[in-house]
């Protein structure tokens, strides 16, 4: 394996800050934890930088390690790679095949390993999932004073090689099958993984404004369920927030530490409809935050960046533009299972139905195929389960996809041996 850059001294970017594809490389190297140092092509040090290894400023984003070494990366698995991320499983064939590397995936691999079993987990961006881009979770067991997700993450990375789970990342599975010893997932750059059992613990991926004016600004102002990564750059600034959930309101709470003043925009006539109580009182207490409640974003306009917001009154449909520099929306989910086949029976919304919910929801297509009942968090295809966020009727929560991940892994043991 590469060695991985530890600290900023290790790994240089010199990319412009305002282009997509540095937003996607800084995401990328924050969610996986790399430290670097950032230098923009048009200033001295990057320019000269760029010139000694042959590159010109429209070659950038450029990658330069500390041994000399440099990338232009073509995409995240040949940046993955080079950084020194697991990009490849070691094996083809496993006891337990895990795909996605979130809370509920890194539960079902911890466990997995602890237990016996010969365990890979296949992530496609970055371990962590929904919870690594949370600032502050407040409501997890066992610690009283909250934990960013960056760090819940990084601990359970730790906990999880410990016992000998193999974690890769930039693998996107893309298909399932049943074969005659198992089953084979078959992934992004025609990798195959074989696996006796597997779990699902894809979870939701997070929706978009889906307004063409808006989209134009995506990483250059505008972004969608990022907080931690941004934060720094918006220092001073007004920060638009739009979303009424938990998540909405703990980036609001984030960014009122360092931003000028940060609104909310909320098209539901009030907090309450979706966030929970302690966050609410929370805002209530936080002077330069402004809650502003039946409203919507319409239009977007700007140069090179983000520089104005046209907003709607939902009850007087009266409208008006105001300077902006950035907007991040929080405004959820849809579960990621358009890669499995029909034989998963979902729901009306696309989420996995196992267990009891497969002979109980109304228009599932895919019946249960066996004599003997379903486990309780197997899906439609015996021995394929699913964990967490991607569940129908699953809990929105850190504590119930790290719970569902685990009890998981006690069914596979079941199915396994039964
Ligand atoms: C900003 C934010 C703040 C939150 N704060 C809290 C909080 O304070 N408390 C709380 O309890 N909950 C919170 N939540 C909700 C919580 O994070 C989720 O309920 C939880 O992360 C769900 O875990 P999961 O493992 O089921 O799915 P996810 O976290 O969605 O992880 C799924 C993973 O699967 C990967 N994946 C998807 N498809 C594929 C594929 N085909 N191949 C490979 N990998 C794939 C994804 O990249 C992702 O990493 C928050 C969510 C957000 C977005």
């Amino acid at each position: 394996m590469a060695h991985t850059p530890k600290d900023e001294h290790d790994l240089t970017v010199v990319a412009d800050m305002w282009s997509p594809a540095c937003t996607a490389i800084r995401t990328f190297l924050a969610r996986n934890e790399i430290a670097c140092r950032w230098l923009q092509p048009t200033e001295s040090t990057g320019r000269q930088l760029l010139e000694q290894h042959g590159f010109t400023a429209d070659d950038t984003p450029v990658l330069f390690k500390a041994d000399g070494s440099s990338l232009k990366p073509a995409d995240e698995e040949q940046l993955a790679q080079w950084v020194g991320l697991h990009a490849k499983p070691s094996s083809d064939n496993y006891d337990l095949l895990i795909v996605g590397g979130g809370p509920a995936g890194m539960a079902a691999a911890l466990y997995g390993a602890s237990e016996g079993l010969h365990t890979v987990l296949l992530e496609r961006w970055a371990i962590g999932g929904q919870a690594g881009l949370s600032s502050s979770i407040q409501n997890y067991l066992g610690f009283p004073d909250g934990i960013s997700g960056s760090d819940l993450t990084d601990r359970a990375r730790k906990q999880a090689c410990k016992f000998g789970a193999e974690l890769v990342i930039s693998l996107q599975a893309d298909h399932l099958r049943p074969t005659d010893h198992g089953f084979a997932v078959h992934c992004t750059d025609d990798i195959t993984v074989h696996a006796r059992s597997v779990i699902i613990a894809t979870g939701a991926t997070f929706r978009t404004l889906d307004i063409p004016s808006v989209d134009k600004f995506n990483g250059r102002g505008v972004f969608y369920f990022s907080a931690l990564t941004e934060a720094p750059l918006c220092a001073g600034s007004d920060v638009y927030i739009v979303g009424g959930a938990n998540s909405a309101g703990q980036a609001a709470v984030y960014f009122a530490s360092c931003a000028r003043k940060v609104i909310m925009l909320v098209r539901a006539d009030s907090l309450a409809v979706e966030m929970s109580t302690y966050l609410i009182k929370q805002i209530e207490g936080i002077p330069a935050i402004e809650v502003r409640t039946d409203v919507e974003v319409v239009d977007a306009s700007g140069g090179t960046h983000l520089e104005h917001l046209t907003l709607r009154d939902r009850t007087t449909g009266a409208v008006e533009e105001v300077p902006a520099n950035w907007l991040f929306a929080f405004i959820g989910a849809e579960p990621a299972t358009d890669w499995l086949d029909p034989s998963f029976a979902r729901d009306s919304h696309g989420y996995l139905l196992t267990g009891p919910d497969i002979t109980t929801v109304e228009g599932s297509h895919s019946p249960w195929p066996l004599k003997r009942p379903p486990l309780h968090l197997e899906t439609t295809v015996p021995g394929v389960f699913a964990a967490g966020d991607v569940r129908a009727f699953n809990g929105h929560r850190v504590a119930a996809a790290v719970g569902e991940g685990s009890m998981a892994v006690m069914l596979v043991h079941k199915f396994l041996h039964d």
